[in-house]
């Protein structure tokens, strides 16, 4: 979407297909990063993203049986020093907005690419397309010069463009569900460790979207046994969850397999891949959605101008955004990585109580310098993108 927008605006004829009715999907990645925030503010609309129903958030904390722990502390951050959470559909929906003023841009709701189109029926030849299929069952031909595939971690085109990934393994599950929020509750997202899961309680006003982390195998075990045995798990981990997890059923928990993996290539000659087609990442630091929004941004910078002429984009220009954006993908997976090997799997084998603060990070955690570290790195990111094509102040 906000590839389609940045191109619609800069002149591109732009059609975008959605296979869902709206963008109304829970438990999405919310966390809109200051890199994310930025970008928003570039295209002019920081004014209607701020009117959407968002939470900022300067501090990130980590609750332990010896008290909360600060790890990351954005306020140092300039022009944003917060992370904005905002449901996924809002954001969405204002930028399909913006993109619907523009006469060259059409978003078809429940029409689902299936299958990609090459040139002279050739698998091996050029991409010029895809097929669809629309509610009704009506199958669509779809010619385009430039086929952008933001179809998520699922994706069906990469699927049928053969390009090879690579999996880079992960150690966990996620499991999230709503949790109403009280008077004295922490006013502030945050985690809540334990041994063998660990609890992400992130605020959205009247309620916690909250997510179980646990080791990759167990959600399933869990699913099998009835539900008061996972309110007990929540009200252990967390004993102020106890009053609050009484009406909590199977159907109002979903599972979040979490995969970390990479395109070796993000492209064939007319097709491109990008976001979590490209890269699904881990959920640590809440990337996901800021770093496929700047995959849009990259591509939009070095496409556009390409894209409102006549000539065919080359693969050499599809392979510019993959060299552009492969490296801060790569970086941040290999930190994610680090840390799934090194903290979240051996916290998600042990057994017993709550655990407290391990007494080096209690007394790192005194030091801005130390929590200012995981903010830069997941707040900021790497070579970060600044929107350059499609550019409207406010
Ligand atoms: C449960 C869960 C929790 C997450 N939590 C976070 C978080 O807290 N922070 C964070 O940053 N990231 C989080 N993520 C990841 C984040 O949602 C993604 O990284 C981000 O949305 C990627 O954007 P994308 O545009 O590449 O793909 P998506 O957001 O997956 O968008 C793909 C879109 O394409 C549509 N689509 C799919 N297939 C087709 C098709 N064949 N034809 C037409 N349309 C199609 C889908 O309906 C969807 O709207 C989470 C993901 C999940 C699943």
């Amino acid at each position: 979407m906000m590839l389609g927008l940045q191109l619609a605006r800069g002149g591109v004829q732009v059609l975008v297909l959605e296979k869902h009715t709206d963008f109304l999907r829970d438990f999405r990645g919310d966390t809109v990063h200051p890199s994310t925030l930025q970008i928003i503010d570039d295209l002019g609309l920081t004014t209607r993203f701020n009117a959407l129903p968002l939470q900022r958030e300067s501090t990130l904390a980590i609750q332990f049986a010896d008290g909360m722990l600060a790890f990351g502390d954005f306020s140092g951050l300039r022009p944003f020093p917060y992370i904005a959470l905002v449901p996924q559909w809002d954001f969405l929906d204002l930028l399909a907005d913006e993109a619907r003023r523009c006469a060259n841009f059409e978003l078809h709701m429940l029409t689902e690419a299936t299958g990609l189109i090459h040139d002279g029926n050739d698998a091996a030849g050029r991409v010029v397309g895809v097929r669809a299929r629309t509610s009704s069952g009506a199958t669509l031909t779809i010619h385009a010069d430039l086929v952008v595939a933001a179809d998520g971690r699922d994706s069906v085109l990469r699927k049928a463009s053969g390009l090879p990934s690579r999996d880079l393994g992960a150690p966990m599950d996620v499991l999230w569900f709503r949790l109403p929020r009280e008077p004295g509750d922490p006013g502030y997202t945050h985690g809540v460790a334990g041994r063998g899961q660990f609890i992400a309680m992130i605020q959205r006003g009247d309620y916690w979207q909250a997510g179980l982390v646990v080791a990759k195998g167990r959600a399933e075990a869990l699913a099998a046994a009835p539900i008061a045995e996972f309110r007990a798990l929540l009200a252990r981990t967390d004993p102020i969850l106890a009053k609050r997890v009484g009406s909590l059923e199977w159907s109002d928990v979903h599972k979040l397999t979490v995969r970390v993996e990479r395109l070796l290539r993000w492209h064939r000659p007319g097709l491109l891949l990008i976001g979590d087609a490209a890269h699904a990442m881990s959920p640590i630091g809440g990337v996901g959605i800021n770093l496929a929004v700047q995959d849009a941004v990259a591509t939009a910078n070095l496409l556009g101008p390409a894209l409102r002429g006549d000539a065919p984009i080359e693969d050499v220009q599809l392979a510019a955004v993959q060299q552009r954006r492969e490296w801060p993908t790569r970086v941040i997976q290999f930190i994610q990585t680090q840390m799934q090997r090194r903290l979240i799997a051996p916290a998600l084998e042990a057994r017993g109580g709550p655990p407290n603060a391990p007494a080096i990070l209690r007394a790192l955690s005194r030091l801005h310098v130390f929590r200012a570290i995981p903010t830069r790195v997941f707040g900021l990111g790497f070579r970060r993108e600044r929107a350059q094509f499609g550019v409207r102040s406010e």
